[in-house]
């Protein structure tokens, strides 16, 4: 669900009209909803009540410092991949103690970073890895915290882009290593054992392959308990999917996906985390655009807009759906007509849509890609010069600009021409 919805006549965000942010910010433009925002995330909290737990925000799907307070004041905590984003939730006032730190290539660096800064726990992905963040730590005068995250070797049933759980994925160490790998980690001096993660992939739309991967961790958890480690926190990853295509999707639900984390681990008295994105983003954020030309060509019309897969590139990089709608509302019975719905970067790959059937849209018309929040903006970037477009928030009757458009001279500006030229 979400707060996106036909009113008068007319696309709404929460109480606003979206022709009216068009209007002042000009398009293309993100847009999302606090009320979505919150809901989504107060569905995962609730999912978990009863057990000890924290709903740790991947922050990579949708990273604007708006949405990261927001979340926070709820008392989300973040997950991160990089110094940059740990460095981000700090600056949007999510405390050190509600981060954890994912990811398979975590620099030196990095590590400082979050040691110095504070951090809930290391989420460590291999040996080399252990061995580095070890010395850090312990040059720091510091304990590291860490789980182990593990490659439970399930099949997520996703995009192949976004599987992260089988063998051959570079993520986590195998399960079948986890004892020595524990041990190994438990004779370093930096660091401090204290949970399990694991994280089998992204927009996953069936309960099983979770079942199947948190009831080994189940296992592992007694095991590693029975060879003397302290296993008192399982972070469980994200990647509950959404519906893109909501005539044919029905993803589980985060209270169901709540039933099953009970089901499997409840028994087991650990700390809870999870680290949903996309489900938390993903229907909470819209991309308005508007059509440039109608173009006849041999056998199709393409709709040209002046959105382009610069600043959404989802539909390019992984073949994604997004439902695209009318901003103003078609009347009633009007009859579809199919559309190549596309962008004007030099490219066939620029291309949002094809016969995709809408109402007869006109030069100046509004659109809005539908479920544009997660993994939009954040991988939008400037080629073919284009400026990144804006993100607005939405609060009920209010809206701000969050990250302004940036003029051409500010991109412009950033190359420096080296002195012998
Ligand atoms: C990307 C990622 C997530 C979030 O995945 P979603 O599909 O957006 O829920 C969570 N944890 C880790 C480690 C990730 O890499």
């Amino acid at each position: 669900m979400d707060h996106f919805i036909y009113r008068d006549g007319q696309l709404h965000a929460e109480d606003v009209p979206l022709a009216e942010i068009a209007a002042e910010v000009g398009t293309p433009f993100y847009c999302y909803s606090t009320a979505t925002l919150t809901r989504h995330y107060r569905l995962f909290d609730e999912a978990l009540a009863g057990m000890d737990h924290l709903v740790c925000y991947a922050m990579k799907a949708a990273s604007n410092q708006a949405i990261l307070r927001t979340l926070g004041d709820l008392g989300a905590g973040m997950d991160v991949v990089s110094g940059g984003e740990y460095l981000r939730a700090r600056a949007a006032g999510v405390p050190g103690d509600r981060i954890v730190f994912s990811g398979v290539g975590k620099t030196r660096d990095e590590m400082q970073t979050a040691l110095a800064g504070g951090i809930r726990q290391f989420n460590v992905e291999s040996e080399p890895e252990m061995q580095v963040l070890s010395a850090v730590a312990k040059d720091m005068g510091k304990m590291a915290p860490i789980t182990i995250r593990v490659n439970p070797d399930v099949d997520a049933k996703t995009h192949a882009k976004i599987a992260t759980g089988k063998s051959e994925n570079k993520f986590g160490i195998p399960i079948s290593r986890a004892r020595e790998v524990y041990a190994l980690a438990a004779s370093l001096p930096g660091l401090k054992v204290i949970g399990i993660d694991v994280h089998i992939g992204s927009q996953i739309t069936e309960l099983e392959p979770y079942r199947l991967a948190y009831e080994k961790v189940a296992e592992l958890t007694e095991m590693l308990r029975a060879e003397g480690h302290e296993i008192k926190r399982l972070d469980l990853g994200g990647g509950l999917g959404i519906p893109y295509e909501r005539s044919n999707e029905a993803p589980p639900l985060p209270t169901e996906y709540g039933a099953l984390i009970k089901d499997t681990l409840g028994h087991l008295g650990c700390e809870i985390e999870i680290e949903p994105g996309r489900l938390v983003a993903g229907n909470a954020g819209i991309m308005v655009s508007k059509v440039i030309y109608v173009k006849s060509g041999e056998d199709r019309e393409f709709l040209i807009l002046d959105g382009a897969m610069n600043d959404l590139i989802r539909p390019a990089m992984y073949d994604a759906h997004h439902d695209i709608i009318p901003v103003a509302e078609p009347a009633a019975g009007v009859e579809q007509q199919p559309y190549d719905i596309v962008g004007p970067v030099c490219e066939s790959g620029d291309t949002f849509a094809k016969q995709r059937m809408m109402a007869p849209l006109a030069t100046g018309d509004l659109v809005a890609f539908r479920s544009a929040g997660a993994y939009g903006a954040v991988m939008s970037s400037e080629y073919n010069t284009r400026p990144l477009i804006p993100e607005v928030l939405v609060h009920e009757h209010q809206f701000a600009v969050i990250r302004p458009r940036p003029t051409f001279d500010e991109m412009i500006n950033r190359d420096t021409i080296p002195p012998w030229l």
